[in-house]
């Protein structure tokens, strides 16, 4: 099956056609097909597309919201321009996997998507205001653009953490703000850490059941979660992405106190102070100079800068502080992973977080850690190491081409 996966953020979409089956999957020989990212899907939009095998096309057009840039993704996949293998019209594309960031209590599975569902999407919106309106407006656009006859299956960010205990996800506030509002901590990035854990069970060629890892997902937005036996049982975002890891323009954990004492001493209203958090604090806050951590590295490196050290320092800090805490409360762990742009890429980062767990067993070998980037997957500890540690560059898109195929077949998942 050629399944087109769907990332509908709030200005941007991205996609992917993967190839794959129920025996593709047996023998991990899914392929991509093609793939693409349209920003600023509301004006002039840059267009970056590319089959498997060809250049990338980059272009610029006007595009008046998710369904003209869906639109226009489909126009070039069935365009004579694409050259993408074994797609030919419209025909060829038998179903779509939806990224779906917030599927609240309700989805702790990828689902069929009917009426119901997106009602039940819908009634998710007021969790994730500035996601899940934009996964509805891909939904309803492929429905319209590819018709009702091609099945499209929408898989949650939030549905791998569905497993973590109350302990873990409930807040310690009034037990009915929970029972009224269903306000817990729910946790993201839930494809990518389940990948990650997947990835891990294959290479160790271990069981589901006997995969007792930390994994840290570094990008932009960061997290950490705490899987034992296979399942999630603590993960470090919570209500929203903003808790946890100090993030590129996240702040991540913090005393609640001080909304209103900045509303008081900054005049700035709530939703200002919310939009801080969310845009202006992190690594970009406390550097002053940006969120993205190659710049700050260079900054430090180039220019000594303070702050620039001090932001990357604060990030360290919380991430080794996250790992230390689900080591305790998984009562040990065999590995933790790293993965996204700053755990696939940076081996200072990952130094820089591991330094100082020697004492419970960490040791990290300075040239396979070094040589692990650019989408390396594999060890970086030493071989003594009694915790280990991996570098597994994540593929939420193919787990979700995969929910897809399983879904729409009936099949399911492993994991
Ligand atoms: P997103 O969460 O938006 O998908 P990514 O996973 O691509 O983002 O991660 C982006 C982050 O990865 C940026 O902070 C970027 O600087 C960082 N990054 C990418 N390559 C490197 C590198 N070689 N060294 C350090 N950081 C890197």
């Amino acid at each position: 099956m050629n399944i087109l996966v769907l990332n509908c953020g709030s200005s941007s979409v991205k996609f992917q056609i993967i190839e794959t089956d129920l025996d593709l999957i047996e023998k991990n020989a899914d392929r991509r097909l093609a793939s693409g990212l349209l920003e600023r899907v509301i004006g002039q939009a840059l267009i970056t597309l590319q089959a498997e095998g060809q250049a990338k096309v980059r272009r610029a057009e006007p595009l008046r919201d998710h369904r003209d840039a869906i639109d226009c993704v489909l126009r070039w996949i069935i365009s004579p321009e694409s050259k993408i293998n074994n797609i030919n019209s419209l025909a060829d594309i038998h179903a779509v996997g939806h990224r779906v960031v917030h599927g609240g209590e309700k989805f702790t599975k990828s689902v069929l998507i009917d009426d119901a569902v997106i009602e039940q999407i819908e009634d998710n919106i007021e969790l994730a205001p500035l996601h899940n309106p934009a996964n509805l407006k891909g939904i309803m656009a492929a429905r319209e653009l590819l018709g009702p006859g091609v099945p499209q299956v929408a898989v949650f960010d939030t549905a791998f953490h569905s497993t973590m205990p109350d302990t873990s996800y409930l807040y310690a506030i009034p037990y009915q703000l929970y029972r009224r509002h269903r306000i817990r901590r729910y946790g993201f990035h839930g494809t990518s850490h389940r990948y990650i854990a997947y990835r891990y069970r294959q290479l160790k060629g271990i069981k589901r059941e006997e995969v007792n890892i930390i994994t840290l997902h570094l990008g932009n937005g960061c997290s950490v979660c705490a899987i034992k036996n296979g399942q999630s049982v603590d993960t470090s975002m919570g209500f929203t992405p903003l808790e946890g890891l100090v993030m590129g323009t996240r702040g991540g954990d913090m005393d609640p106190s001080l909304i209103e004492f900045i509303r008081n001493k900054e005049g700035m209203s709530v939703r200002e102070i919310d939009t801080m958090l969310n845009k202006q604090s992190g690594l970009l806050g406390i550097s002053g100079l940006t969120n993205d951590m190659r710049e700050l590295l260079d900054e430090e490196a180039e220019n000594q800068d303070r702050r620039a050290s001090l932001a990357i320092n604060i990030f360290c800090h919380r991430a080794r502080k996250y790992i230390g805490a689900y080591l305790a409360e998984l009562a040990g762990a065999d590995a933790i992973c790293f993965a996204g742009g700053i755990g696939e890429n940076s081996a200072i980062i990952r130094e820089r977080i591991c330094t100082g767990l020697a004492w419970m067993g960490l040791e990290l070998d300075k040239s396979r850690n070094t040589a692990m980037v650019g989408g390396k997957e594999g060890e970086i500890s030493t071989a003594n190491s009694r915790l280990k540690a991996f570098v597994i560059p994540t593929n939420e898109e193919l787990l979700i081409a995969r929910d897809t195929v399983r879904t729409v077949k009936n099949v399911p998942r492993r994991w």
